[in-house]
């Protein structure tokens, strides 16, 4: 492989020279889903103009093409990892699914009351939720294992905490909020010692390590297509053939079978098929084949690759290190670019929202581990995760961005907290004066800027106020929202929010609903207002914001 240019590297990904509000996008959200080069594009087109057919069904032509290259992808996979089979090979939908296949074919069979499952401090929720279903199923004990300070897992008390009760050890290779990597030899080694199964979630760790899970020797090793420039819908689980011979099937269906009779018992398919229930993401895994050649040999052979990837994370994390108020979650530099931190005075959403007015998409919240958040007591970080597409320069520009926030507390007043209220002119801020304001904007950055001045406008709640019956569920800031009903029928709303981004969307909401009738409320249709004032993006149900967790509990609560 010749030297690592980020910029060739770079060119292979067309979303990248995307522009947004004419600025160019700086994409640092990798660690929740990575883009994809030209060729795994081309891979999907290709696989639909040419290939399409149910694979494993038919002697027609285009089957067997379609099977070929479906069962090509298993292999590419098998070597990408290093398996000792492609029967070890199953193909799911993705981390989150190959866990649950898992937690429940194996959780249901193999545990007994009394048992123990050990889990860590950070694991992601597809890595704690299917255990603790089982777990409640069984009456088996979740343990969890502790972190260091520097973030990894904390090995010193591992012999008490993987005892002779422990049956399953579920860990992260790499945290997807601290970015480090976990000794997770030591871990299944001692997993072994007391006879106790192991499944390593790789879905951080697959883009930037080369994993060989024969030298692991864990039982289990499970990642998702799309955290490594593959297609989304499509995850791997390896597992040991021997322990994958005597699981219970996950789904049941087509595919997954032997013979089928109503008067004998129905017997299953030979691994990997046994696990793969129903018509899998063809197209998708034919293009993940495509990926791996793509991918592996930077990630696996470009010593070059990876060092360009390192250097980028200390610069990123120095850099973000050198700004005051900035404080990351862990000590010392992260093994992988995820950089999560907090922003001393300045809410994670509102950070994140900021970053977005420039065009630069970061994640704030709590990144799917509210049990590290807990750990940690923080209620979340903002977390910027890069690939080697990204570059100095575009760190620069978020480090140049990150100081404009700092800087101009005072523009978009920093901590005006709920005591001290901003009891500003909310009652000539009208619903007509808002769209009249937003018709002269262009450009989100600017629509931005002028939602936060309105957020100033906001009367806050006071402490006693704040009750948990006022919270907005489904918003991932902390935001309340109060429903009084007047004399005269109609509704008097009073909000607030931690989040100066919610502070300036909740007066646009309450200026469309206040003193309004239940009727008239259900009436408005705020999607039109929304539109004009241009924010439809905002709109989207996972939005960390929960625009639209504001105007459902409003419209669930006037009657
Ligand atoms: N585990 C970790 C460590 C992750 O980062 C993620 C994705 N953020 C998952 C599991 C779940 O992956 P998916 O959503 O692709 O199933």
């Amino acid at each position: 492989m010749t030297q690592f240019s980020p910029t060739q590297f770079r060119n292979n990904f067309p979303l990248l020279h995307l522009k947004i509000d004419n600025k160019a996008l700086i994409y640092f959200d990798n660690a929740a889903t990575t883009q994809k080069p030209q060729c795994v594009l081309k891979a999907i087109n290709h696989y639909y103009q040419y290939q399409n057919a149910n694979v494993h069904r038919a002697s027609h032509y285009l089957s067997s093409e379609a099977t070929t290259a479906f069962e090509e992808a298993r292999e590419k996979v098998r070597a990408f990892i290093n398996a000792g089979s492609t029967k070890e090979v199953i193909w799911t939908k993705g981390t989150t699914e190959s866990i649950n296949l898992v937690s429940q074919s194996l959780g249901l069979d193999h545990l007994t009351e009394g048992d123990e499952i050990v889990l860590s401090e950070s694991e992601h929720h597809a890595n704690i939720v299917p255990w603790q279903i089982v777990a409640q199923k069984m009456g088996v004990t979740i343990r969890v294992l502790p972190l260091t300070k520097f973030g990894t897992i904390d090995i010193s008390n591992i012999e008490t905490i993987i005892n002779a009760k422990t049956k399953i050890v579920a860990i992260a290779h790499v945290s997807n909020v601290l970015g480090k990597i976990n000794p997770i030899e030591t871990v299944i080694n001692r997993a072994k010692k007391v006879g106790a199964l192991t499944l390593i979630d790789g879905a951080q760790a697959i883009a930037h390590l080369t994993i060989d899970v024969q030298k692991l020797d864990c039982d289990f090793y499970v990642f998702s297509a799309h955290k490594v420039f593959g297609p989304t819908g499509v995850g791997v689980l390896y597992g040991k053939e021997a322990i994958l011979n005597t699981m219970q099937p996950y789904q049941s269906g087509g595919e997954m079978i032997k013979t089928v009779s109503f008067y004998k018992p129905t017997t299953f398919n030979a691994l990997p098929f046994k696990f793969e229930a129903g018509t899998a993401n063809i197209s998708s895994i034919v293009a993940f084949a495509k990926t791996i050649d793509f991918i592996k040999p930077y990630i696996q052979e470009s010593i070059d690759y990876s060092e360009y990837e390192k250097q980028i994370t200390r610069y990123c994390y120095q850099q973000l290190a050198s700004i005051k108020g900035v404080t990351f979650i862990s000590e010392g530099t992260p093994d992988i670019p995820v950089l999560s931190f907090t922003l001393n005075g300045h809410h994670n959403h509102d950070v994140a929202s900021m970053l977005d007015s420039y065009g630069i998409a970061v994640r704030a919240g709590h990144h799917c581990a509210m049990p590290l958040m807990e750990y940690l007591t923080i209620s979340g970080c903002i977390r910027v995760s890069l690939a080697p597409y990204n570059t100095y320069e575009e760190i620069d520009i978020m480090i140049n961005a990150i100081h404009n926030i700092v800087s101009n507390e005072n523009f978009i007043d920093s901590n005006n907290t709920a005591q001290e209220n901003v009891r500003t002119s909310l009652n000539e801020i009208t619903l007509d004066s808002i769209i009249e304001k937003f018709s002269k904007i262009k450009g989100w950055d600017n629509r931005h800027r002028e939602i936060m001045l309105l957020g100033k406008t906001l009367t806050r709640l006071n402490k006693a106020e704040r009750r948990d019956e006022y919270l907005i569920k489904g918003c991932e800031s902390l935001a309340w929202l109060k429903i009084e009903k007047t004399e005269r029928n109609t509704f008097l709303l009073s909000a607030d929010s931690d989040a100066k981004i919610i502070r300036g969307l909740l007066v646009i909401v309450l200026s469309a609903y206040n003193g309004k009738t239940a009727e008239e409320i259900k009436q408005f249709t705020i999607e039109e207002y929304f539109s004009k004032l241009g924010l439809l993006q905002h709109l989207s149900p996972s939005r960390g914001n929960g625009l639209r967790a504001i105007v459902e509990t409003i419209k669930r609560t006037v009657k």
